[in-house]
């Protein structure tokens, strides 16, 4: 299902990421040789149709024509979901399952089908480490993601960020999945954030560049056990600077400014109908969670409890009911700072 691509000459990619996107042959793995032949890294990247800052820096690579210290092998998955009208907005193709929730088996549909291929294909190439890198739906600044810590987890996020989150929580994604070496999730964040096409282009270097990889980082922000918030079967979201009659709930539309920012019990999040928090419910890696553990409501207003961080806010009401509406990691105790 992953179409070859073998060491591309830099004449043959196209001017513009779109025109390149468009000559994809449909998902792709791309094959570069490297100056050390026995060593292999693999960069996944646009497995969300509407997170094209991995693209954009791959498309600069394959065009500066430069050779990688160690073999490389760059896996765009959601081809298909980013060319469909209007490009780079569909997250996966409407009516098809998230690319990166198909990694559990039982791999029935073409998602699955797809996952499965990129997994047989990342693990026959027994690679030193992988990398899969996002943009978040929402404006964020960048981080990593792993499901456990380990010291070659945190070096490899170093090289990428300066924040990594441990997490336990099992949704299907690439990164849960045992590929024989270090694996992690990098957020660059928004698609519309300048920053997040640095990150990629820099991260980019550094991972197809640097001769030691894994050397352990001088300073990491650790975040643990990140909770998830997600809007309850059947209630109808959307977002607004106000309560709207035909809507469950409401979130501020200016949510994306807190995206780490710390948010404190007076910070005010959005607006519930009379049945309140029964909207909500909380995704947790080690725990069940009751939402009002976390959060109430007063005079149809929702609020944090307590000092907390949230990650992945977006604005998206799609993406809310169907992903999650934020993470949140409530600090005490919860960041620590490793190395130097
Ligand atoms: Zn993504």
């Amino acid at each position: 299902m992953l179409n070859p691509i073998r060491d591309p000459r830099p004449e043959q990619i196209p001017g513009r990421v779109n025109e390149f996107l468009q000559a994809l042959p449909g998902p792709s793995a791309i094959y570069l040789t490297g100056e050390d032949t026995s060593r292999t890294r693999v960069l996944v990247t646009l497995s969300h149709g509407n997170e094209p800052s991995g693209l954009e820096a791959v498309h600069h690579w394959l065009q500066d024509g430069r050779k990688p210290t160690v073999n490389v092998v760059i896996i765009l998955g959601a081809v298909e979901a980013a060319l469909a009208e209007p490009l780079f907005f569909h997250r996966q193709l409407p009516g098809c399952r998230d690319l990166n929730r198909c990694f559990n088996p039982p791999y029935k549909d073409r998602q699955g089908q797809l996952a499965q291929s990129m997994l047989r294909t990342i693990r026959e190439l027994e690679p030193e480490a992988v990398v899969d890198l996002h943009n978040t739906s929402g404006s964020s600044d960048a981080f990593s993601i792993s499901i456990g810590d380990c010291p070659d987890r945190r070096a490899l996020a170093a090289r990428w960020v300066d924040r990594l989150i441990i997490t336990d929580l099992r949704l299907g994604s690439l990164m849960e999945q045992d590929l024989g070496c270090p694996v992690i999730t990098v957020e660059a964040g928004g698609s519309l954030d300048e920053a997040a096409d640095v990150v990629a282009h820099e991260g980019i270097a550094r991972f197809f560049l640097e001769d030691e990889l894994l050397r352990p980082p001088e300073k990491l922000t650790l975040l643990r056990h990140p909770l998830r918030l997600e809007l309850a079967a059947h209630s109808r979201i959307d977002y607004a600077d106000r309560p709207l009659h035909d809507r469950d709930i409401v979130v501020r539309h200016d949510i994306e400014r807190f995206n780490f920012a710390p948010v404190d019990h007076g910070d005010m999040l959005g607006w519930l109908d009379s049945q309140g928090l029964e909207h909500l419910q909380i995704g947790s890696d080690y725990q069940p969670h009751d939402v009002d553990e976390f959060f109430r409501v007063e005079q149809g207003q929702l609020y944090p409890r307590q000092h907390m961080r949230l990650f992945m806010a977006t604005t998206r009401p799609d993406i809310a009911a169907s992903d999650c509406l934020f993470y949140f990691v409530c600090d005490e105790g919860s960041e620590e700072v490793a190395g130097a």
